[in-house]
């Protein structure tokens, strides 16, 4: 039998700890024959609601399933971790200035980044969710010396499976029939999902999703901006935002870093920038990945055209103004 993987997340009383612990539990994240023991941390508040959410784990009776810790202890729940889904961060709230958010968020993810790097296992493979995700990993990166950088990312699958989402819509195609769409960036409203490079199985064969929509200022304009506003397109009709999206995400990520990417097809994942695509270095930044062997590596060689080249610097110049704020708060 396989030895069960542990697997973290942090914040798991929360919205997307709850759409998120049944679908590890059920095999989505790690593979149909993988057992798993789930670690959940979240703050003392949540030390009732966590304990109901162990209850139901526990009432579900998953097969795969062969322990729980539920706990507010940051080191019991770090402890021989091999995966880390780090989903609890401080809410943006009304009238909160974004440095105080940066600030909050800059001292969980240092506290977290000393209890992975001291307790969990070695190679553990770590994916931010919690905003603001990409500089939250590069803090927790920047705190976790002995983790290697190319364990640390950040969670951009759920807008790349947006963008696949909204080429089926607007083609009429199954979503699986869609592919090498691409985010480059951050995960704010700056990220820039691009079709360039995408294609689309049809009876004639693989074509270029471009020609098949034939509509550039859709493409440029519309689809851009549905995308990059989707998150607030549905706390708008839910009154609650995106959980069920994000958790499914979150296990789209790990599963293809640990069990590899398809030939042929890329997926985005927010890395550790070493300068591709001339996107400055030391960055988490979202880039075209494959997966293999549990390594990541960035797609290279694409055609970057001239509305791509802003799109790629307006996001990255973001992240670099992001990290001086974060860095501004630890001093
Ligand atoms: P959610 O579970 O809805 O969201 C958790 C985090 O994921 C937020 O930072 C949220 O960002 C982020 N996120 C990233 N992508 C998405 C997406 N596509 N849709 C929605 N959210 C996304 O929040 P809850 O408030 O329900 O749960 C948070 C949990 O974290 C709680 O259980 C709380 O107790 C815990 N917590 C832990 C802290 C700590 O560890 N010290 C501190 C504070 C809370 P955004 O805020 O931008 O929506």
């Amino acid at each position: 039998a396989m030895d069960p993987v542990r697997v973290l997340v942090t914040g798991a009383a929360g919205q997307i700890g709850y759409a998120l612990v049944p679908m590890v539990a059920r095999g989505a994240m790690l593979g149909p024959d993988q057992p798993v023991i789930l670690h959940m941390l979240d703050i003392p508040p949540a030390a009732e609601a966590l304990e109901g959410v162990k209850m139901e784990l526990i009432d579900a009776a998953f097969p795969l399933l062969k322990g729980v810790v539920a706990t507010t202890d940051v080191v019991a729940a770090c402890t021989g971790v091999n995966v880390a889904v780090m989903v609890g961060g401080f809410p943006r709230k009304e009238g909160m200035e974004r440095k105080d958010v940066m600030s909050k968020n800059v001292s969980i993810y240092k506290s977290q980044a000393s209890a992975l790097e001291k307790h969990a296992a070695a190679n553990c493979k770590v994916l931010v969710v919690a905003n603001p995700a990409n500089t939250n990993a590069l803090i927790l990166k920047e705190f976790a010396p002995s983790i290697p950088e190319k364990n640390i990312t950040c969670l951009t699958r759920l807008d790349h499976n947006r963008a696949l989402g909204q080429i089926s819509e607007r083609l009429k195609v199954h979503v699986s029939d869609v592919r090498n769409v691409i985010i480059w960036g951050n995960h704010s409203s700056t990220q820039y999902p691009d079709v360039s490079h995408a294609t689309v199985k049809t009876q004639g064969g693989e074509k270029p999703a471009r020609e098949l929509v034939a509509n550039v200022e859709w493409l440029q304009g519309e689809f851009i901006q549905t995308v990059q506003q989707r998150g607030a397109a549905i706390i708008k009709a839910r009154k609650l935002s995106s959980a069920l999206s994000a958790a499914s995400s979150a296990c789209d990520h790990i599963r293809d870093w640990v069990l590899g990417t398809p030939e042929g097809t890329w997926v985005s994942m927010g890395v550790y920038s070493d300068g591709s695509y001339n996107v400055p270095a030391g960055l988490i930044y979202s880039f075209p990945v494959t997966c293999r062997d549990g390594e990541w590596s960035i797609v290279q060689g694409l055609t970057i055209d001239e509305f791509s080249r802003k799109k790629l610097d307006a996001t990255a110049e973001e992240l670099t103004e992001e990290k001086a704020l974060a860095y501004s708060c630890l001093s």
